[in-house]
This record gives structure tokens, sequence and C-alpha cells, in this order.
């Protein structure tokens, strides 16, 4: 049986003046799954989440956050949602303990609870050993882990993190990563934005598209990072030496396979299946035949499949006739 949906969106839209900053976007997140939003700057990210976040009301649509209407009922659904904003306002004369002691006591934290919560995400978020620190005196990575810590301190169970990595260098991106997986393995579920679609492709179980509103792909990461043609999935292929000869020869007499390209070393070439058995039977017998030291699947960046989603959908769109200029009569 498939986990339930923590977050069902559906229509949801949102314009500022004339501009559709959200378009009728839809989309579920399951219990316990890491999804990254990804989009251009200006594609929709944060207005999408701050509508997710209770922070701003939707024009049309729905937002059912463990079943709640958020729209209507948001002081209902505020409790389940940790939510980290992409920028930070650090308050003069506060230490990274008072910081996180005052929010605790805004999430209604008990008396009795606060010491041990402030621990936990200290801890956790690994501020310990900067607990006295001016906050406004924290390095880029430090202010990102503080608000983090920030944003755990309720315990919440639906993380909502708006560019939580923009700005950290790899050392700490790689921790922000770690601290992701944590969380998921603690149950919780996120929605992580970024315009950097290498940094969420490492974290997430799944990815949402966003272009001009719109969510113009909603799904796994398998698919995306396979190149795929029409047929089944193109495979990069090399065996010992340098003469590629006998192995497109092998190709050309093989049902189902099309070399696509030779290189150096190897020839890239696509086989008319998919499926696991048929793929598992020609490696067996290329193997056989051949000393084969090498067959993947050939793998795209992120970059490019978000650039053929947004060329395919181009194509597939019909171009609208402009709005003619004077009234036709
Ligand atoms: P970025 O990656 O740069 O943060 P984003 O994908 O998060 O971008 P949004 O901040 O949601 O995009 O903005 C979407 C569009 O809505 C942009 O064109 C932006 O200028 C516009 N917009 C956002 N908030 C407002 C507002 N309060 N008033 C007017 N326009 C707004």
């Amino acid at each position: 049986m498939s986990t339930p949906f923590l977050l069902e969106v559906s229509g949801l839209t949102k314009s500022f003046g004339p501009l559709k900053a959200v378009n009728n976007a839809s989309f579920c997140i399951r219990q316990g799954q890491v999804v990254g939003l990804i989009g251009a700057n200006g594609a929709g990210k944060t207005t999408a989440m701050r509508m997710l976040a209770t922070l701003e009301t939707p024009d049309s649509g729905q937002i059912l956050i463990n079943g709640i209407n958020a729209v209507d009922y948001p002081e209902q659904v505020r409790p389940l949602i940790g939510w980290m904003p992409d920028y930070f306002f650090p308050y003069k004369n506060t230490s990274v303990r008072e910081y996180l002691d005052f929010f605790a006591r805004a999430y209604g934290i008990t008396r009795e609870r606060l010491l041990d919560a402030v621990d936990e995400v200290v801890d956790f978020t690994e501020l310990d050993g900067l607990q006295d620190q001016m906050i406004n005196k924290l390095s880029k990575g430090q202010t990102q882990r503080l608000c983090l810590a920030r944003t755990l301190i309720s315990d919440a169970q639906f993380l909502i993190l708006d560019e939580p990595a923009a700005g950290l260098d790899p050392k700490a991106r790689i921790e922000f990563k770690n601290l992701v997986h944590l969380l998921k393995s603690r149950g919780k579920t996120l929605l992580i934005s970024s315009h950097i679609l290498s940094e969420l492709g490492e974290m997430c179980d799944s990815l949402l598209f966003m272009d001009a509103g719109a969510i113009v792909h909603d799904g796994g990461m398998e698919d995306l990072l396979h190149r795929k043609t029409e047929s089944g999935y193109v495979f990069e292929i090399r065996t010992a030496g340098d003469n590629t000869a006998p192995l497109e020869e092998w190709l050309a007499l093989h049902q189902g396979w099309d070399v696509r390209s030779v290189q150096q070393h190897g020839v890239v070439a696509s086989f008319s299946s998919c499926e696991p058995e048929a793929v598992a039977a020609e490696l067996r017998q290329l193997c056989k035949d051949l000393p084969v030291i090498d067959f993947h699947r050939s793998e795209r960046r992120l970059e490019e499949a978000f650039v053929d989603i947004l060329i395919r959908r181009d194509q597939e769109t019909p171009l609208t006739p402009e709005p003619p200029t004077s009234p036709v009569l």
C-alpha cells in the first residue's frame, strides 16, 4: 500500500497585477518524501511555497495538508509546517541561543520543553560551539544552519525550505545534504526549492519543475536522468582496447540496436526495449562475444532534462494568435 499524501495541491493560482506568478499548479507529496521544486529566477517557486506555508492567499485553487484545507483553516495547518524563508534578517545584539529561545516561545513550546527543544536543534544543526555567538557575526553557512534550526524547533512534520543551500560553499552544501537525509530518516516530509538543479538531484526522491508559474514536470529522477529515445534507453558501451570496430559490428548484427555515435574508446547506442530482462540478455551475450569493460545507461544532467522539457512543451503548445490591436468589425 502506498504512503498517504501529506500535501495535495490543485489548480493553485496567484497573480500580482497582470502577472500570473503561479498558474494553475497541481501536485501532491506523499508523507516522508523529499521533493525538489526547481525553476529559474522568477518562475514562481517562492510564491507557491509561501501559499503552502499559509503566508500568502491564493486567488484560486486548493491546498490540503494532512487533509485539512490550508486556505480556509490556516491556523489548523500551521503547527504541521516548518517554513524556512530564502532571506534572513539578523537581529542585532542577539545570540544564537537567544534567537532560538525566542522562536521556541513564539511556537508555544512549554517552559518545561523549551531547554530540551533548543538543545535538540542546536545539536542537530551542529551549532553547539556557537550558542553565545551574536547572530550577525555568523558565516553564511552558520546562518543557514541557524535558519534551519529555527525551522525545526517546532518539530513540524512538513518542512518547506526555500533556497536553503543558496550561497553555501561546497563543504557546507554537503553538510546540508546530510541534514536533509537525516530529516528524511526521521520521517519528515520536505519540499526544497532551488535553481541549482544538480544540488536538488542528489537530495530528492522526486522533482517538480516550474516554468512561468506552471508545473511542467512532476516525477521521479529515473526517467529524467536516463537518456531515453522513442524506443528505449541509450547505453554507453566500451570494450578493451581502442578498436571499436568489433563492437560496432556486433551491434549492427544484433536486432534492436542502433548506434548513435562512435567515440574514441566506445560506442553510444540505443536498444529498442527498456525491459530489464531484455537488456540483461543482450549484456550477457555481448560479454560472451567481446571483452566488455563498461556498459551503462547514458545519463544526462538535470539541466539538459529541464531544457528538453521546456522545448517539448513549446512544441506541444499551439501558438495562440496575437490579439487584434483594433476591434474586428
Ligand atoms: P527566485 O528564484 O528568483 O527567488 P521564484 O521562482 O521564487 O524566483 P517568485 O519570487 O515566486 O519566483 O516570483 C514569481 C514572479 O512573481 C516574479 O516575476 C516576481 O517578480 C513576482 N512577484 C513575487 N512576489 C511579488 C509581489 N509581492 N508583488 C509583485 N510581484 C511579485
